[in-house]
């Protein structure tokens, strides 16, 4: 007789199905995790968990640059020091990071949250880009760098909001080739990121 298939425990089941949901984690992957956080020392789990649940009960998007804050307005919103003319427009919040990292960039930034791409049904109502037009619209910004991914998406978004802000009379650029092309910039190193924020050019 055959010794029926015995499945984990409902809880540690159900962790493993929630660690699956996560990019690059598949159900191996997952059950490895699933059984390393049950070894875990319980403060240590605890820790995991309220962190977790902080970043969805704590953060907020920045009213101004829509980045992803726990204070509205956001650090670089409000910093003095930064120059207030310039705004640097990203796909992602991470993207934000990389460019910190170079420390060139001393202007603002607008997170669009997401890229053009009909194909996915995503539109420019999907994204932050009515809220960009708006803050251009004060009238207090010189510049706007467009620093969407160098491939097709990212082009094709960057065109469309040139064409957009074009007619506020504000100053447009696009970071210097030398990004890889099709590649992310938030892998990109920062040396090849000063470059390419050093050389922009006008669109
Ligand atoms: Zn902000």
């Amino acid at each position: 007789m055959r010794i029926g298939f015995v499945p984990a425990a409902e809880p540690v089941s159900r962790l493993i199905e929630e660690l699956a949901k996560l990019p690059g984690i598949g159900p191996k992957s997952a059950a490895r995790l699933a059984y390393y956080l049950l070894r875990m020392p319980e403060a240590e789990a605890r820790a995991l968990a309220e962190a977790i649940i902080a970043v969805k009960d704590k953060t907020v998007l920045c009213s101004s640059c829509q980045n992803i804050t726990d204070s509205d307005p956001c650090t670089i919103c409000t910093s003095e020091e930064r120059d207030h003319s310039i705004i640097c427009v990203v796909m992602e919040p991470l993207d934000i990071l990389a460019l910190e990292r170079t420390g060139r960039h001393k202007g603002l930034y607008h997170v669009l949250h997401g890229v053009l791409s009909p194909m996915d049904g995503i539109g420019p109502e999907d994204l932050k880009i009515k809220e960009l037009v708006e803050r251009i619209k004060t009238g207090s910004v010189k510049e706007v760098i467009l620093a969407t991914n160098p491939n097709l998406e990212g082009e094709a978004t960057a065109m469309y909001i040139h064409k957009l802000l074009a007619p506020l009379g504000v100053w447009l650029t696009r970071l210097a080739r030398g990004l890889p092309v099709g590649g992310d910039l938030e892998y990109a190193d920062e040396v090849t990121l000063t470059h390419a924020l050093e050389g922009r050019t006008e669109m």
